[in-house]
């Protein structure tokens, strides 16, 4: 039988119009949840990634505004612009863009981003409340969009299963390997140095892909029923493409996310989440 779609623009709409009823709630109170992406110089993909923000914040009440700065902005000026929508009381949630121009590490600014109101989880002291389960960071976006697919999944709950993440980034891989474990599923992350990723994958009741290498998992590396959800996204002949090969995967599985169509649509959504959630806080004069 072929596997169940999981399908994330469903999903988002859903998400969508609760936020939205969420976001207009405050706004009657005269709160206006507000968001500031800031950009260093023009990069075509953040662009079109701000476009995107900016019409997933009309449809969740949310205002998202762009804060453009110069591409040669030095890394003090982009920490003092950090801190000062860090003071700015219109503003509840902050994001800094990647990619930086290459003069500019995210390293040495991360920090500056303001806790409150980091969004997307950017700051190490948000990152490293995520690790410690404490219940009080942001999630990040990408990696609560995993989750809330998964909750949508034969595989929910993931208490006892076996799940393996395919990557180790800081931003989606290991993140969601924590929120993962929090939920009591037994967790394998695997990565380029792994040696015989299939055995690994066979193994997984839950897979959770998130490398960039296109259509790298086929379905003869699946386990028989197993959910997974496909984060990868490249270009391949001009068309969007996903780590996972749709089409055998599709065979064995019994439920898989679409790359267009899965996790993409719900990250937007789960951002702004995360803003309403620091809007709440913030008004409600917690840090
Ligand atoms: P990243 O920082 O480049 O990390 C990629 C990870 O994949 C690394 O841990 C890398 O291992 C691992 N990897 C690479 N080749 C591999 C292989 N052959 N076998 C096993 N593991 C391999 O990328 P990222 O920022 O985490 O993003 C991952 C993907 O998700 C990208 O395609 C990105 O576009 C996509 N993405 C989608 C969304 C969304 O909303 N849909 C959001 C964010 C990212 P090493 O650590 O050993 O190098």
């Amino acid at each position: 039988m072929p596997a169940a779609i999981i399908d994330g623009r469903a999903a988002a709409a859903e998400l969508r119009a609760e936020l939205h009823v969420h976001g207009t709630r405050l706004r009657d109170r005269g709160i206006v949840p507000r968001l500031v992406v800031a950009i260093v110089g023009e990069d075509a993909a953040s662009m079109s990634y701000v476009r995107s923000l900016v019409a997933t914040g009309k449809s969740t009440a949310i205002d998202v505004d762009v804060d453009m700065l110069p591409p040669d902005a030095t890394e003090a000026v982009v920490r003092q612009q950090m801190e000062r929508l860090g003071r700015d009381r219109s503003v509840h949630g902050v994001i800094l863009q990647q990619p930086l121009p290459s003069g500019l590490s995210i390293r040495n600014i991360a920090e500056s981003i303001p806790a409150g109101k980091d969004v997307d989880c950017s700051n190490p002291v948000n990152q490293g409340r995520l690790a410690f389960g404490s219940g009080t960071e942001f999630v990040p976006a990408t990696p609560a969009a995993v989750m809330l697919l998964l909750e949508r999944s034969p595989a929910w709950p993931l208490r006892g299963k076996r799940c393996v993440v395919v990557g180790r980034s800081s931003v989606v891989g290991l993140p969601v390997a924590l929120l993962a474990l929090r939920c009591d599923a037994t967790i394998t992350i695997v990565h380029s140095k792994t040696i015989d990723l299939a055995v690994h994958l066979r193994e997984a009741e839950v897979v959770i892909a998130a490398t960039g290498v296109p259509r790298m998992i086929t379905g003869s590396m699946l386990r028989p029923g197993c959910t997974v959800i496909d984060v990868g996204t490249a270009v391949v002949d001009g068309k969007l493409v996903g780590d996972v090969d749709f089409a055998s995967a599709g065979r064995v599985a019994a439920a898989i996310t679409p790359v267009p169509g899965g996790v993409g649509p719900v990250t937007n959504v789960a951002l702004m989440s995360n803003v309403l959630k620091a809007c709440e806080r913030l008004t409600d004069g917690r840090p």
